[in-house]
C-alpha cells in the first residue's frame, strides 16, 4: 500500500487540515511555502492523468473549502500537481500541492526548461 493511502487510512500519521468521505487535506513534511497542503483523493488514483472527472469535480469543491479556511481565498495560492516522471511526482497516488501565505516566485521554470520544450 502507498505512503498516501495509509495516510488516508489513518494507518500513519499526517497533520490534517479538513477531511471528507472522498478526500483529505494535509500539511507537506518538507515545506516549500509558509503554508504548503496536499490534497488526495482517499481512493488511490495513480496520477492527474487516471483521475475521473466526476471525482475531480468534487474535488474541486474540496480544494475551495481548503483555501477558505486557510485564509487564501482572497490572497492567493497556487495549486501545483505533478504528473508521472517528467512532471517530477515522487509519491504515486495523486495529490494537489496547495502553496501559499506569500507572494510566491516562479523561479523553478527556467529559461533552459523552455527552450527544450520547443
Ligand atoms: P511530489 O514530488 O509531487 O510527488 O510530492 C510529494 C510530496 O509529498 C513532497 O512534497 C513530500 O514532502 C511529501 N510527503 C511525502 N511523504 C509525506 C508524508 N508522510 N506526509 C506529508 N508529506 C509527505
Amino acid at each position: 500500500m502507498c505512503v498516501f493511502c495509509k495516510i488516508a487510512k489513518g494507518e500513519i500519521p499526517s497533520n490534517k487540515v479538513l477531511e471528507s468521505d472522498d478526500f483529505i487535506c494535509f500539511h507537506d513534511l518538507n515545506p516549500r511555502a509558509p503554508i504548503h497542503l496536499l490534497i488526495i483523493p482517499k481512493i488511490h488514483v495513480e496520477n492527474f492523468q487516471e483521475m475521473p472527472s466526476q471525482l475531480m469535480g468534487e474535488m474541486t469543491s474540496f480544494i475551495q473549502e481548503v483555501a477558505s479556511k486557510m485564509g487564501l481565498d482572497q490572497s492567493g495560492y497556487r495549486l501545483i500537481t505533478n504528473n508521472g516522471e517528467d512532471g517530477g511526482q515522487e509519491v504515486m497516488h495523486l495529490h494537489f500541492h496547495l502553496l501559499g501565505g506569500t507572494k510566491l516566485s516562479w523561479t523553478h521554470f527556467t529559461p533552459d526548461d523552455t527552450h527544450k520544450a520547443l
